[in-house]
């Protein structure tokens, strides 16, 4: 009798932003006219960034990310352009707009959601929604929201260091959009990948989570923060529970990790087993942290919490990670 073991999917599949069905062509961007000859494929297509926001085109009552290389030369001069791969339709590129090809009106309440309205003269068949949108709320695909993370992500970073680190003179573009070079100096930079670690620390049958103020209402998370120079994701761990909780951490499980492009971070699931258990919050950074049962943060996973409080959606890591405790059983 055979017995078929099927793993299970990697929890990091589940995850927003995840889901990117690009070959990169990590190998080809080398070849310059391998690469020009992408770019003069009639099945080409780009997709189009503009102030960090991604660009869509109003469609059978839908979106639609993709643009022809001719549509594109439409919507203004491009600052940059980058490969981001090439699917069986044809190729994929990400194109990085002028701030002046649109025109945008600043508002901001303080809370994470991006209130700017932009909008581009004459054309009313583009829509340009802020990522974190996009992604929560299913406006395209999933594939979709994948690309066009990993445009966001790649062409924050060309916008940012258009002057070399080193010596500040202009930097232009090489390997396909996946490098700057500056002629003066002769360094070579690459595109940044920042690592956060998000964790949800646990004592026996329950676990801390917290709320930051810009949270919406009632909703409570994982604890988070950058890791830092020289630090293993342990440590970082150990160290933001430590500092924004004052929970010690002995040992630390990862769990998952998403590509989060707001500009470039690598969010690091992990859970950490608590050893001590007194709360003392660090109020510059969480209005709250508290711990949860199981049977409380179970409720918080689906939506029946009698207090109306929440975690966030499927969308984050967070949601994973809590579940992956609450509802499957991972340890630390
Ligand atoms: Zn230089």
């Amino acid at each position: 009798m055979q017995h078929q073991i099927k793993p299970l999917p990697e929890r990091s599949s589940r995850v927003g932003f995840a889901t990117n069905p690009l070959d990169r062509l990590s190998e080809k961007r080398e070849d310059a006219p391998f690469i020009e000859s992408l770019r003069l494929d009639r099945t080409a297509r780009s997709v189009a960034i503009v102030s960090d926001r991604p660009i869509l085109k109003r469609a059978d009552g839908g979106l639609d990310p993709y643009f022809t290389i001719d549509e594109i030369a439409r919507l203004g001069a491009a600052r940059e352009t980058a490969l981001l791969g090439r699917l069986p339709g044809g190729p994929v590129f990400a194109t990085l707009l002028d701030d002046s090809a649109v025109e945008v009106v600043e508002a901001d309440d303080g809370s994470f959601l991006d209130r700017r309205s932009i909008s581009m003269p004459g054309r009313a068949d583009l829509a340009f929604i802020d990522m974190r949108s996009i992604a929560t709320q299913g406006l395209v695909t999933p594939e979709f929201v994948g690309i066009l993370g990993q445009a966001k992500s790649l062409l924050f970073w060309h916008a940012r260091h258009r002057f070399c680190p080193n010596c500040g003179a202009p930097t232009r573009v090489a390997a396909a959009g996946w490098r700057r070079e500056c002629d003066a100096c002769k360094a070579q930079h690459f595109p940044r990948t920042d690592p956060v670690v998000i964790m949800l620390a646990i004592d026996g049958e329950r676990c801390l989570l917290g709320r930051q103020r810009r949270f919406i209402k009632g909703m409570y998370s994982c604890l988070a923060g950058f890791l830092e120079a020289g630090e293993t994701i342990e440590d970082a761990v150990r160290r933001e529970i430590h500092e924004e909780a004052g929970i010690g951490v002995g040992r630390v499980g990862y769990i998952a990790s998403q590509p989060w492009p707001f500009p470039s971070s690598l969010m690091l699931g992990c859970l950490g087993e608590a050893i001590s258990t007194e709360i003392v919050i660090d109020t510059s950074e969480l209005e709250d942290a508290r711990w949860f049962s199981r049977e409380e943060t179970q409720l918080l996973l689906t939506g029946h919490h009698p207090n109306a409080l929440a975690c966030p959606p499927p969308m984050a890591i967070a949601h994973h990670i809590i579940r992956a405790w609450a509802l499957e059983g991972a340890t630390p």
